[in-house]
């Protein structure tokens, strides 16, 4: 049989690779970005409750109401926005699933998507498997930023969404208040539609707010959020996020959804609901990872490896260009074998692969952990 390969150029994703690498050479895994400690032991509590209390059936298919209003509740609580649950909040599965189904729901053959590059990995295959086309503008280093005036002569007739994604993976960057309006000034009066990728939305350091796309009148008319639960609580096997949008937007997006998934795991959303009801178990995340952030950066403060700006996320880049010319995958894969720290190269987040010597670490790791890999990025 004749295979037409709908991602002809897709491999396996660089997150199971490295990880998968980081198991067989018994390797520190701070590549892919999850938590190597628990979630909060209430949190597992309310699971066992929901799931012996015999809420075991299917969810509605736009999620549980309870956590649908909890959502709404965060949303207008951090951002001021109002968001109603009834129709214009929808539970995914991780917001994987979300971006997939903004992308499957609104990009025809021959649309054009701007994507900001480096890229989280699923953004482009979900737009080529919808025979999107990829307009991709790189971030400028150093400080990864947005030049407006490349998105501004980047837009044609065709163009019909802008994926952002702010506090950003892999960079470990935010955008500021001036991008969001920035942005709004483009796109408003258009119809080039939003997705913003915030799951990294609790976790903005330095005194910043995050700037939700929530916040921006002009913009939510024309955007879809998206976030996830798995960073917020420690659980990225939860696998649990949402989408928030406008009625009209979202009513599309769930005649995909219903399709997709149909629904999401539901006695995990009545814990998740119960849970944020108290607004600490989100508010307070900012802090917990920037002490995380410094404590690193701290412990690596003689090594050659050169941190770049860390202002959101969980992932701080390292800039190996006084150690090795070599390429960031190379080097990943050497790290991982030879001196046991396994890590992510920034070039596989490009189209064209370009090289900056950088590699990403995940800094929501115990403090034992930290300080193991430390040790072997000083001696290096
Ligand atoms: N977007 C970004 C920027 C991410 O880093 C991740 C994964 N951490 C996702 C989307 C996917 O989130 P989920 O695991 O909830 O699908
Ligand atoms: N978002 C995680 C990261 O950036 C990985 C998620 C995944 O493995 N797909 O490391």
């Amino acid at each position: 049989m004749q295979i037409h390969s709908k991602l002809p150029q897709v491999g396996t994703t660089i997150f199971t690779i490295m990880s998968g690498l980081a198991k067989e050479h018994n390797a520190i895994n701070l590549s892919q970005g999850f938590p190597d400690f628990g979630c909060s032991p209430k949190l597992l509590e309310l699971t066992q409750k929901y799931t012996s209390e015999g809420f075991n059936q299917y969810a509605p298919m736009q999620g549980a109401l309870a956590l649908r209003e909890q959502i709404s509740a965060l949303i207008q609580n951090c951002y001021g926005a109002e968001y109603h649950p009834d129709t214009e909040i929808t539970i995914t599965a991780g917001a994987t699933q979300g971006i997939y189904t903004s992308i499957a729901a609104f990009i025809h053959k021959g649309d054009e998507v701007i994507v900001f590059e480096p890229a989280y990995d699923c953004y482009i295959p979900a737009i080529e498997v919808h025979g999107g086309v990829v307009k991709p503008i790189a971030l400028e280093y150093p400080g990864f930023t947005i030049n407006w005036t490349k998105v501004k002569n980047a837009m044609t007739d065709k163009t019909k969404m802008i994926i952002i994604n702010s506090p950003h993976n892999p960079s470990g960057t935010t955008l500021s208040e001036h991008d969001l309006l920035e942005l709004e000034k483009l796109v408003s009066g258009t119809n080039v539609m939003v997705v913003s990728d915030e799951v990294y939305e609790h976790m903005v350091f330095d005194g910043k707010a995050h700037q939700s796309v929530a916040r921006f009148k002009g913009l939510v008319s024309q955007s879809i959020i998206v976030s996830s639960f798995g960073k917020t609580i420690h659980a990225t096997g939860w696998k649990i996020g949402y989408v928030a949008a406008p009625k009209e937007l979202m009513t599309e997006f769930r005649k995909v959804h219903q399709f997709l998934v149909f629904c999401v795991n539901h006695p995990f959303q009545l814990a998740l609901a119960d849970y944020l009801k108290d607004e600490t178990t989100y508010k307070g995340l900012h802090q917990f990872y920037q002490a995380k952030r410094d404590y690193f950066k701290g412990l690596i403060a003689t090594s050659r490896f050169e941190l770049e700006p860390c202002t959101g996320t969980y992932f701080q880049l390292l800039n190996y260009k006084k150690i090795t010319d070599e390429k960031d995958t190379d080097f990943a894969i050497r790290l991982t074998k030879e001196k046991g720290l396994a890590s992510i190269p920034l070039s596989v987040f490009y189209s064209d692969q370009q090289q900056q010597q950088l590699l990403r670490f995940c800094f929501a790791k115990k403090e034992d952990t930290l300080e193991k890999a430390a040790e072997i990025l000083c001696k290096i």
